[in-house]
Protein backbone atom coordinates (compact mmCIF):
# COMPACT_ATOMS: atom_id res chain seq x y z
CA UNK A 1 0.00 0.00 0.00
CA UNK A 2 1.25 3.72 -0.63
CA UNK A 3 0.97 6.97 1.39
CA UNK A 4 -2.55 7.67 0.53
CA UNK A 5 -4.45 8.76 3.47
CA UNK A 6 -5.64 5.89 5.07
CA UNK A 7 -9.43 4.30 4.22
CA UNK A 8 -11.66 4.45 6.67
CA UNK A 9 -15.22 4.50 4.96
CA UNK A 10 -16.23 2.37 2.01
CA UNK A 11 -19.74 2.72 0.16
CA UNK A 12 -20.76 -0.85 -1.84
CA UNK A 13 -23.28 -0.59 -4.25
CA UNK A 14 -25.16 -4.28 -4.45
CA UNK A 15 -27.68 -6.36 -5.41
CA UNK A 16 -30.54 -6.90 -3.36
CA UNK A 17 -31.71 -9.87 -5.67
CA UNK A 18 -31.40 -13.44 -3.23
CA UNK A 19 -32.08 -15.42 -6.33
CA UNK A 20 -28.28 -14.77 -7.39
CA UNK A 21 -25.36 -17.41 -8.32
CA UNK A 22 -22.88 -18.37 -5.09
CA UNK A 23 -19.96 -17.08 -6.22
CA UNK A 24 -21.32 -14.24 -5.75
CA UNK A 25 -21.93 -13.90 -2.19
CA UNK A 26 -18.62 -16.00 -1.85
CA UNK A 27 -17.30 -12.75 -3.05
CA UNK A 28 -19.29 -10.16 -0.97
CA UNK A 29 -17.72 -12.45 1.91
CA UNK A 30 -14.21 -11.61 1.04
CA UNK A 31 -14.84 -7.90 1.00
CA UNK A 32 -16.46 -8.12 4.16
CA UNK A 33 -13.18 -10.23 5.42
CA UNK A 34 -10.85 -7.55 4.00
CA UNK A 35 -12.71 -4.49 5.65
CA UNK A 36 -12.52 -5.87 9.12
CA UNK A 37 -8.78 -6.67 8.36
CA UNK A 38 -8.53 -3.08 7.61
CA UNK A 39 -10.77 -1.74 10.29
CA UNK A 40 -13.22 -0.14 7.41
CA UNK A 41 -16.49 0.94 8.32
CA UNK A 42 -19.26 -0.35 5.46
CA UNK A 43 -22.04 2.11 4.27
CA UNK A 44 -24.64 0.31 2.35
CA UNK A 45 -27.86 1.06 1.30
CA UNK A 46 -29.27 -1.36 4.62
CA UNK A 47 -31.10 -3.78 2.76
CA UNK A 48 -31.40 -7.59 4.73
CA UNK A 49 -31.33 -9.60 1.24
CA UNK A 50 -29.15 -10.71 -1.85
CA UNK A 51 -25.23 -9.33 -1.51
CA UNK A 52 -26.53 -6.25 0.82
CA UNK A 53 -27.53 -8.77 3.54
CA UNK A 54 -24.35 -10.91 3.42
CA UNK A 55 -22.23 -8.18 3.07
CA UNK A 56 -24.11 -6.66 6.43
CA UNK A 57 -23.86 -9.84 8.04
CA UNK A 58 -20.42 -10.96 7.78
CA UNK A 59 -19.65 -7.76 8.71
CA UNK A 60 -21.48 -7.78 11.81
CA UNK A 61 -21.53 -11.44 12.78
CA UNK A 62 -17.28 -10.25 13.54
CA UNK A 63 -17.59 -7.05 15.02
CA UNK A 64 -18.00 -4.78 12.29
CA UNK A 65 -18.64 -1.28 11.81
CA UNK A 66 -21.75 -0.79 9.35
CA UNK A 67 -24.03 2.36 8.31
CA UNK A 68 -27.73 1.57 6.49
CA UNK A 69 -28.86 4.48 4.46
CA UNK A 70 -31.97 3.54 3.45
CA UNK A 71 -35.57 5.80 2.20
CA UNK A 72 -38.53 5.67 4.74
CA UNK A 73 -40.63 4.12 2.11
CA UNK A 74 -38.46 0.90 2.22
CA UNK A 75 -38.91 0.86 6.29
CA UNK A 76 -42.72 0.90 5.51
CA UNK A 77 -42.03 -2.68 3.79
CA UNK A 78 -39.55 -4.08 6.39
CA UNK A 79 -36.83 -4.21 4.24
CA UNK A 80 -34.48 -3.14 6.71
CA UNK A 81 -31.74 -4.87 7.57
CA UNK A 82 -32.77 -5.77 11.55
CA UNK A 83 -28.97 -6.45 12.92
CA UNK A 84 -27.64 -2.99 11.64
CA UNK A 85 -28.08 -0.36 14.82
CA UNK A 86 -26.58 2.47 12.78
CA UNK A 87 -29.27 3.11 10.17
CA UNK A 88 -30.57 5.99 8.72
CA UNK A 89 -33.49 7.04 7.24
CA UNK A 90 -33.83 9.67 4.40
CA UNK A 91 -36.44 10.98 2.71
CA UNK A 92 -36.22 9.35 -0.66
CA UNK A 93 -33.95 7.71 -3.31
CA UNK A 94 -32.16 11.10 -4.17
CA UNK A 95 -31.08 12.03 -1.09
CA UNK A 96 -29.62 8.28 -0.05
CA UNK A 97 -27.06 8.07 -2.97
CA UNK A 98 -26.01 11.52 -2.05
CA UNK A 99 -25.82 10.68 1.66
CA UNK A 100 -23.55 7.00 0.55
CA UNK A 101 -20.95 9.42 -0.83
CA UNK A 102 -21.02 12.18 1.50
CA UNK A 103 -17.77 11.18 4.29
CA UNK A 104 -16.65 7.98 1.78
CA UNK A 105 -13.61 7.44 1.10
CA UNK A 106 -14.18 5.34 -2.28
CA UNK A 107 -16.93 3.60 -4.03
CA UNK A 108 -17.06 -0.15 -4.73
CA UNK A 109 -19.36 -1.60 -7.22
CA UNK A 110 -20.65 -5.08 -6.72
CA UNK A 111 -22.69 -7.12 -9.11
CA UNK A 112 -26.54 -5.99 -9.11
CA UNK A 113 -29.39 -5.23 -11.07
CA UNK A 114 -30.50 -1.59 -12.43
CA UNK A 115 -30.43 0.01 -9.26
CA UNK A 116 -26.65 -0.84 -8.50
CA UNK A 117 -26.04 0.17 -12.48
CA UNK A 118 -28.14 3.33 -11.55
CA UNK A 119 -26.22 4.42 -8.04
CA UNK A 120 -22.98 3.18 -10.21
CA UNK A 121 -23.39 5.65 -13.52
CA UNK A 122 -24.38 8.04 -11.17
CA UNK A 123 -21.44 8.84 -9.26
CA UNK A 124 -19.17 8.54 -12.37
CA UNK A 125 -21.00 11.21 -13.82
CA UNK A 126 -20.61 13.24 -10.55
CA UNK A 127 -17.08 12.22 -11.11
CA UNK A 128 -16.93 13.69 -14.61
CA UNK A 129 -18.02 16.86 -12.85
CA UNK A 130 -16.04 17.10 -10.35
CA UNK A 131 -18.59 16.92 -7.77
CA UNK A 132 -17.01 13.63 -6.30
CA UNK A 133 -13.51 12.75 -6.82
CA UNK A 134 -12.90 9.48 -4.45
CA UNK A 135 -11.55 6.42 -6.09
CA UNK A 136 -14.88 3.98 -7.79
CA UNK A 137 -13.96 0.31 -8.16
CA UNK A 138 -15.67 -1.99 -10.22
CA UNK A 139 -15.87 -5.50 -9.16
CA UNK A 140 -15.74 -6.97 -12.49
CA UNK A 141 -16.43 -10.90 -10.78
CA UNK A 142 -16.27 -13.55 -14.02
CA UNK A 143 -16.95 -10.42 -16.47
CA UNK A 144 -20.26 -9.53 -15.44
CA UNK A 145 -19.54 -5.63 -15.96
CA UNK A 146 -18.12 -6.40 -19.38
CA UNK A 147 -20.83 -4.93 -21.42
CA UNK A 148 -20.76 -1.53 -19.48
CA UNK A 149 -17.21 -1.54 -19.30
CA UNK A 150 -17.12 -1.92 -22.90
CA UNK A 151 -19.90 0.60 -23.18
CA UNK A 152 -18.39 3.17 -20.99
CA UNK A 153 -14.72 2.82 -23.48
CA UNK A 154 -17.16 3.25 -26.81
CA UNK A 155 -18.01 6.15 -25.02
CA UNK A 156 -14.77 7.21 -25.23
CA UNK A 157 -13.66 5.47 -28.45
CA UNK A 158 -16.21 7.93 -30.30
CA UNK A 159 -15.90 10.95 -28.14
CA UNK A 160 -18.47 11.22 -26.00
CA UNK A 161 -16.07 11.41 -23.35
CA UNK A 162 -12.55 12.10 -23.45
CA UNK A 163 -9.14 9.89 -22.70
CA UNK A 164 -9.08 11.03 -19.61
CA UNK A 165 -12.19 10.28 -18.71
CA UNK A 166 -11.06 6.49 -18.71
CA UNK A 167 -9.19 7.09 -15.01
CA UNK A 168 -12.48 7.72 -13.01
CA UNK A 169 -13.07 4.16 -13.01
CA UNK A 170 -10.67 1.02 -11.62
CA UNK A 171 -11.73 -2.44 -12.92
CA UNK A 172 -10.90 -5.33 -10.55
CA UNK A 173 -11.56 -9.28 -11.21
CA UNK A 174 -12.39 -10.00 -7.21
CA UNK A 175 -13.44 -8.16 -4.18
CA UNK A 176 -10.11 -9.16 -2.88
CA UNK A 177 -8.49 -6.79 -4.97
CA UNK A 178 -10.33 -3.86 -4.04
CA UNK A 179 -8.55 -1.99 -1.31
CA UNK A 180 -5.18 -2.07 -3.17
CA UNK A 181 -7.26 -0.78 -6.45
CA UNK A 182 -8.20 1.75 -4.21
CA UNK A 183 -5.15 2.82 -2.96
CA UNK A 184 -3.53 2.30 -6.33
CA UNK A 185 -6.13 4.91 -7.92
CA UNK A 186 -5.51 7.82 -9.98
CA UNK A 187 -6.19 11.33 -7.52
CA UNK A 188 -9.16 13.42 -9.45
CA UNK A 189 -9.40 17.12 -9.06
CA UNK A 190 -12.19 18.91 -8.23
CA UNK A 191 -11.39 21.16 -11.21
CA UNK A 192 -12.45 17.86 -13.63
CA UNK A 193 -15.53 20.17 -14.52
CA UNK A 194 -13.02 22.32 -16.66
CA UNK A 195 -12.41 19.43 -18.73
CA UNK A 196 -16.17 17.36 -18.25
CA UNK A 197 -16.96 18.39 -21.78
CA UNK A 198 -15.02 16.72 -24.62
P1 LIG B 1 -30.47 -3.84 -7.52
O1 LIG B 1 -29.01 -3.73 -7.85
O2 LIG B 1 -31.35 -3.55 -8.69
O3 LIG B 1 -30.81 -5.05 -6.74
O4 LIG B 1 -30.77 -2.62 -6.60
C1 LIG B 1 -30.18 -2.36 -5.47
C2 LIG B 1 -30.91 -1.19 -4.92
O5 LIG B 1 -32.34 -1.44 -4.82
C3 LIG B 1 -30.51 -0.78 -3.61
O6 LIG B 1 -30.45 0.61 -3.62
C4 LIG B 1 -31.60 -1.31 -2.71
O7 LIG B 1 -31.79 -0.54 -1.60
C5 LIG B 1 -32.81 -1.38 -3.49
N1 LIG B 1 -33.63 -2.58 -3.20
C6 LIG B 1 -34.30 -3.26 -4.11
N2 LIG B 1 -34.95 -4.31 -3.56
C7 LIG B 1 -34.68 -4.31 -2.26
C8 LIG B 1 -35.03 -5.13 -1.15
N3 LIG B 1 -35.83 -6.20 -1.27
N4 LIG B 1 -34.52 -4.80 0.05
C9 LIG B 1 -33.72 -3.74 0.17
N5 LIG B 1 -33.37 -2.94 -0.82
C10 LIG B 1 -33.83 -3.20 -2.03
Amino acid sequence: MNSKKPIRQICVYCASSKKIDEKYLLDADALAASFLDNDITLVFGGGSVGLMGRLADRMLESGGRVIGIMPQFMKDVEWAHKGVNDIEFVKDMHERKKRFLDGTDALVALPGGCGTLEELLEAITLKRLGLFVKPIIIVNLDGFYNPLIQMLERCVEERFMAQEHLKMWNVVSSSKEVLTAIYQASDWDEGAIKFAAV
